[in-house]
């Protein structure tokens, strides 16, 4: 049977770039609709690295991802589920994060001392056993856009913290949009219920403008008010994350050689090169040998979160890992091999691809422009331009979607993905070049270092101060009639 390229793209787990790219690269040009026969879509799936199979059963084919193999799939065995907190500044992420981390972690442990190495775990109490929940901690949105960038999920379930008396923000409506694109599911924490302020109608009223509709308004999502400060109704918010962990069904093979993701990773003065790994499959020993990226190395000690010193890890927990001969890239894969030769010859040859990457990235990211976009809509390749819309004031932003709601689009439709006032941050800047979006500015600003990032992703931001210009330049792109830029 046939399927469109955003269908291959969501069997595989990889962003629709991903499979463009591919594509692409073969001289085959497409859009997300597009649909591929048979022959293409596991041409497409073997170029990305995945064991074809001729499926004789859709479920097994989906849990075959990019971190679990067709070998693995006599072997799984649930794994914890690895969790985001997300939000808007100040809203109480990182107080929440340590909140939870001090009522479910501190007493009674041996030594006592958090580490941090960009991710913890707790125990948890649920049907009479204990279950483990993984917290990423790594600031902001870097775990999760940096690492989707390069078509890697890391991350199982999305905590959106919004604060009760000052509801959704700018920052929240990105949060929602990056969950959303990586397909994770979203657990509301309306925070700051202990606060004189706090208005939780308010917020599940602003919500439902984003599709999130509270389960008591008859809706599906998963929202819990809580006090991060006070410690308040946290207990609920973990049970709801072990719900959700059940019902998305997490496995991993334990029973064979690591791999997984670096979040983080750092040269320390007296220890050399230090990494955290997030192990997304088998388990990882001391006395491995790995590739992480294209960095060679030799487990020599590896660190749990709660400071011990471990000899192994297994799916879902994050360790720290001494022992590469290099600093890898946070967002980097990495891999225990069996044997020093291969690993080194496959160090070798990621170096060799990973130029080769950069490469294809440069190619496939001329499409991501307006420019290009109007070319391929005059040839009637396009179907759809991705747009994202950052404006001065909310009144702009409504506006501009009003008249874009007016151009006909009856050969090209116009997505925007995400909308919202403030300046163009450099996560909007990996969303875009995660969905192939045009950023489109409105008075508004660039954030420190978004230009460098778009650069650097081949992103295309276009500034505008009066709305005509930015409708007829639009317009213009749709019907492949844009003049180049001189
Ligand atoms: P982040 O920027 O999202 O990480 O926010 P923080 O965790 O740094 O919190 C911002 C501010 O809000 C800090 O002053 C916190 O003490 C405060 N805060 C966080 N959670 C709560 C809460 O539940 N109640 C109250 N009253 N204040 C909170």
């Amino acid at each position: 049977t046939d399927l469109t390229v955003q269908e291959l793209a969501l069997e595989l787990k990889l962003p629709e770039t991903e499979v463009i790219k591919t594509l692409f690269i073969k001289g085959i040009a497409a859009n997300i609709n597009q649909t591929l026969d048979i022959e293409t879509a596991e041409m497409v799936a073997q170029e990305l690295g995945y064991e074809v199979e001729t499926v004789e059963e859709e479920s097994m084919a989906r849990k075959v991802t990019e971190m679990i193999d067709v070998e693995d799939l006599e072997n799984l065995q649930r794994r914890p589920p690895v969790v985001t907190i997300m939000g808007h500044v100040d809203h109480g992420k990182t107080t929440l994060l340590d909140s939870i981390r001090e009522t479910k972690v501190a007493q009674g442990e041996a030594g006592g001392i958090t580490q941090h190495i960009g991710a913890y775990h707790v125990d948890l109490t649920h049907n009479d056993e204990v279950q483990q929940v993984v917290f990423l901690d790594t600031p902001g949105h870097e775990a999760f856009t940096a690492m989707r960038a390069r078509g890697t999920r890391v991350t199982d379930i999305a905590i959106l913290v919004v604060a009760a008396d000052d509801g959704v923000r700018p920052q929240t409506v990105e949060a929602i949009s990056h969950a959303r694109a990586a397909k994770v599911p979203i657990i509301v924490a309306i925070n700051k219920i202990d606060k004189e302020g706090a208005q939780l109608d308010r917020v599940r009223q602003e919500l439902t403008e984003y599709e999130l509709v509270a389960e008591d308004w008859g809706g599906e999502t998963i929202m819990v008010p809580v006090s991060a400060l006070k410690g308040e109704n946290l207990d609920a918010l973990l049970e709801m994350v072990l719900l959700v962990a059940e019902v998305e069904d997490l496995h991993a093979n334990p029973n064979r050689p690591a791999k997984g993701t670096v979040i983080e990773a750092h040269l320390d003065k007296a220890r050399g090169p230090v990494a955290s790994f997030l192990i997304q499959n088998g388990t990882l020993k001391v006395g491995d040998t790995l590739v992480a990226g294209s960095v060679l190395g030799k487990v020599r000690a590896m660190i749990d979160d709660r400071g011990e010193r471990v000899q192994q890890a297994g799916p879902s927990f994050a360790v720290e890992v001494l022992g590469l001969s290099d600093v890898p890239a946070a967002g980097d894969e990495f891999e225990v091999f069996g044997d020093d030769k291969s690993a080194r010859s496959v160090a070798n040859d990621r170096s060799d691809q990973q130029r080769q990457t950069r490469l294809q990235q440069a190619m496939a990211s001329r499409r991501v422009s307006l420019n290009a976009f109007s070319d391929q809509a005059r040839e009637g390749e396009l179907k759809e331009l991705n747009l994202i819309l950052k404006a001065d004031v909310q009144g702009s932003v409504e506006a501009i979607l009003g008249s874009l709601g007016q151009l006909p689009q009856d050969e090209v439709q116009v997505r925007v993905l995400l909308s919202a006032p403030g300046e163009i941050s450099e996560t909007d800047v990996d969303l875009a070049a995660a969905s192939s979006a045009v950023i489109i500015g409105f008075n508004t600003s660039l954030a420190t270092g978004a230009r460098q990032a778009a650069d650097k992703a081949g992103v295309d931001i276009r500034e505008y101060s009066i709305i005509y210009n930015l409708l007829e330049d639009i317009e213009g792109a749709m019907e492949g009639l844009l003049e180049p830029e001189l």
